[in-house]
């Protein structure tokens, strides 16, 4: 079995659907299981949705329901013109029900806010159905969430052995139905949503279509990796290909990077820290079920999908020791206190820390230059308000002593990382050349075997990646090429181990 993931740009028209489709058929005596996004933009739309209904805003929401089912009808009149379209308007009445429901209780819960925004994949099942039917397959849409999660709303985590019943259930009445069907059968599963199984029943309405109440949650936002790959480990799959936009995982951002190579292997901790670090090619958490259970995980590309694409590996014996990848990412702030005082105040730093996590902030990187003194930490912006709050509570009697001069946030910084598997250190080197040489000094930095990381103003981040990528990706690139006969072809750099071929030069700058 193979589990197929569209994004949402590769099921962002009609007519990319029925691409899709075709895909999906030509490789049915794979068994392949497609797991499907909402519509590019759908999730977005239905977030707006979701807001305006919190605020009771009806006529808002009517209208950005009809632009939501518009956009669905143009698609399905594209995949299948002259067709009874019926089921997909149920379930806009249904969907329909449920906003009204939310905007008469203005419930702006989390538990409100899934239900409304997994939407999106449950529509776009019908979809890819029909055209698996139209390209000349039978396709089978799955109605519900096949990940078991817990109740943490907006961003839920798994339980994988409740997942696996869902998920094999699911499987075994679509085996059942395809025994009778004449054309090759392919079954269709929602990805990024889930249901918190067994947790007790939210005021959340179940849909019409479904036969019994559920809690629906959602992975976080770019889930669909992440349930593709729970899929796979679910269902004992031999192989879970991410189908996206471009030909892979690429050294950098290739909307921004023009130079940006596709890797054609990369380690499961290299993609999962590339990930972390804002390459928005993989969902985070996505390589961790591929990485335990052993299958094949593979990044490909839906417009091009002879294309070997990325693929994930325990370890690259090739890559040792090089620079991979360069990625940013924005929207974060940095937490400093000020004062002579800070290190006559115990244990500041894990209190600090301890105080930041209590707000529910994410603290991304976190620094004191000797123990003690001058704490820095950079967390998520998004936190930055409520972290303030509970500092200002836990160091309530340092503040009033004057231990404490002054707390300040710095916003409008970003990350900017370089990654690899087991850095040399003189990568660090050039890598603050470059920066350097652009004029940017990081506020803050690390450097680890995995990492490189800066935190620089948000404004410098493009050009830092660009840089980095030209002064330190490239000549890694190169020195791989060198090593190689044929560097980049069929995926070949993890075969026969080049262990012995380590040694290597920094290259020379520029
Ligand atoms: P999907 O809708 O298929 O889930 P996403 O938009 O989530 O697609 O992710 C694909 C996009 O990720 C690409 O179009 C690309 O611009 C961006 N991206 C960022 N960093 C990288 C990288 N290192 N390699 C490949 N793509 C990247
Ligand atoms: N549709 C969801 C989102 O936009 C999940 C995904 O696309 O991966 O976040
Ligand atoms: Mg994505």
């Amino acid at each position: 079995m193979l589990v197929l993931k569209f994004g949402g740009t590769s099921v962002g028209s009609g007519e990319r659907i029925l691409r899709v489709a075709e895909i999906a058929l030509g490789l049915h005596a794979r068994e392949p299981v497609v797991v499907t996004s909402a519509l590019a933009g759908v999730t977005d739309a239905l977030l707006a949705l979701a807001t305006a209904a919190a605020q009771g805003d009806r006529a808002e929401c009517d209208a950005r329901l009809a632009a939501i089912e518009q956009r669905h009808f143009d698609a399905a009149h594209s995949i299948d013109p002259g067709g009874d379209w019926a089921a997909l308007r149920d379930r806009f009445v249904a969907l329909g029900d449920a906003i009204a429901t939310a905007c008469d209780a203005q419930d702006g819960s989390l538990a409100m806010r899934d239900g409304i925004i997994g939407w999106g994949e449950l529509l776009a099942v019908l979809l890819v159905e029909r055209a698996i039917n139209r390209v000349g397959g039978s396709g089978y849409a799955w109605d519900e969430p096949l990940i078991a999660t817990d109740d943490h709303y907006g961003e839920a985590t798994p339980d994988a052995a409740k997942t696996r019943t869902l998920a094999t259930t699911a499987w075994e009445a679509f085996q059942a139905w395809r025994g009778s069907q004449p054309l090759p059968g392919i079954f269709v599963a929602p990805g990024f949503i889930g249901q918190a199984v067994g947790y007790p029943l939210t005021a959340q309405r179940a849909p019409d279509f479904l036969e019994h109440w559920i809690n629906s949650t959602t992975l976080g936002r770019g889930g669909s990796d992440y349930s593709a790959s729970l899929i796979a480990a679910a269902l004992d799959a031999e192989a879970c290909w991410i189908y996206t936009d471009v030909d892979g995982v690429f050294t950098a951002d290739p909307r921004l990077v023009a130079g940006a190579q596709p890797l054609p292997i990369i380690s499961y901790a290299a993609a999962g820290r590339l990930a972390l670090c804002g390459a928005k090619v993989l969902h985070p958490r996505s390589v961790a079920p591929a990485a335990q259970a052993g299958f094949e995980l593979r990044v490909k590309n839906t417009f091009h999908p002879e294309h070997e694409g990325t693929l994930l590996v325990a370890a690259s014996d090739a890559t040792h020791g090089l620079p991979l990848a360069v990625a940013g990412r924005r929207k974060l702030a940095m937490i400093v206190l000020d004062g002579p005082s800070l290190p006559t105040i115990p244990n500041l730093f894990g209190r600090l820390c301890t105080a930041i996590s209590a707000a529910g902030a994410e603290i991304v990187l976190a620094a004191q230059p000797v123990p003690g003194h001058d704490p820095r930490i950079v967390i998520d912006a998004v936190g930055a308000d409520a972290a303030q709050q509970h500092i200002q509570q836990e160091f309530a009697h340092e503040i009033a002593r004057g231990q404490i001069a002054g707390q300040r946030t710095i916003d409008g910084l970003a990350l900017c990382t370089v990654v690899g598997d087991t850095l040399a250190s003189t990568w660090g080197t050039l890598a603050q050349r470059a920066l350097a040489s652009e004029k940017i000094t990081p506020r803050l930095h690390s450097a680890a075997p995995e990492a490189l990381t800066y935190i620089i103003a948000a404004t410098d981040l493009d050009r830092a990646i660009v840089r980095l990528h030209r002064d330190v990706i490239e000549p890694a690139l190169r020195e791989l090429a060198q090593q190689r006969a044929r560097p980049y072809a069929n995926g070949q750099w993890a075969a026969g181990g080049r262990t012995q071929q380590r040694r290597r030069t920094i290259p020379p700058q520029h």
